[in-house]
């Protein structure tokens, strides 16, 4: 989810003014990807990590923690969205991962997908453009924790709820 300064430029890029009062980044909806991994802990539960982004400071809500995403091409599904912004942005392997579940906050003109989605491979996730401070593995009980994205704030308990663990 970008400002619009991101250097993957396509169709869907704008800001969409939107019923609810304000203005939303994907011309056409937009989505992201949760991609979650259980670490094994042990004897006692195993706990899910998720990959977050930390935002870089000149985009929308900079400083903040939010997942990789970004505005949809035209035609393009929410799935295929999310996985093409992840990979772009976070390195993330579309091949080495099970897609579980779509969660879909509607506005009507506009949409954000949530595509949550485990590891089934090696993941090395990290910056792979100038959208992020950080890339990272962040356990799921330390993500309220952190500055969120508000709009990943409000959907968090929702998507924690989908994980494993
Ligand atoms: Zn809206």
């Amino acid at each position: 989810m970008t400002g619009g300064a991101g250097i993957h430029r396509q169709p869907g890029d704008g800001w969409l003014e939107c019923t609810c009062g304000t203005r939303h980044w994907g011309l056409h909806g937009a989505a992201g990807l949760l991609l979650t991994r259980t670490v094994r802990t042990g004897d006692t539960d195993d706990e899910p990590e998720v990959v977050l982004q930390h935002r870089a400071e000149w985009s929308d809500h900079g400083g903040t923690w939010g997942i990789p995403g970004g505005a949809l091409a035209p035609g393009e599904s929410a799935v295929d969205g999310a996985l093409r912004e992840a990979a772009e942005e976070a390195g993330i392997d579309p091949e080495a991962l099970e897609v579980r579940s779509t969660h879909v906050l509607d506005h009507g003109p506009w949409s954000y997908t949530t595509v949550v989605a485990h590891a089934t491979g090696p993941q090395h996730p990290r910056p792979t453009d100038p959208e992020s401070l950080e890339i990272a593995w962040v356990a799921a009980s330390r993500v309220p924790g952190l500055p969120l994205l508000p709009a990943f704030a409000a959907a968090w308990p929702t998507l924690r709820a989908r994980l494993p663990g």
